[in-house]
């Protein structure tokens, strides 16, 4: 289990993909993890590795850019997440 790096903590930066939210709309959201709170327990990433990484030289979870989103599969790993920090955030 990772524990949060010396210098990260205050970094508030957002990792974030976009995506499309509907046929037909322009309106997008993006999938958030508010890395400011995030223990980097590194969970999201054994669930789903296609979607978040640990960026090694930032020690930060970052959402991996993507095409094809499993909702299904956000909505677990959004579950799962101890600090509560993934979300989706709309424009
Ligand atoms: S599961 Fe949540 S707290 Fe754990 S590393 Fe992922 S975003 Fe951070």
């Amino acid at each position: 289990m990772k524990q949060r790096g010396k210098g990260s903590w205050h970094d508030l930066e957002k990792s974030e993909v976009e995506r499309p939210q509907g046929a037909g709309t322009r309106r997008l959201r993006r999938l958030v993890v508010d890395v400011g709170a995030c223990s980097r327990c590194c969970g999201c990433v054994e669930l789903a590795p296609q979607l978040f990484r640990l960026r090694p030289d930032t020690d930060l979870i970052e959402v991996v850019d993507t095409t094809t989103i499993d909702e299904e599969l956000v909505a677990e790993v959004m579950k799962f997440c101890p600090e509560d920090c993934i979300h989706w955030e709309e424009d």
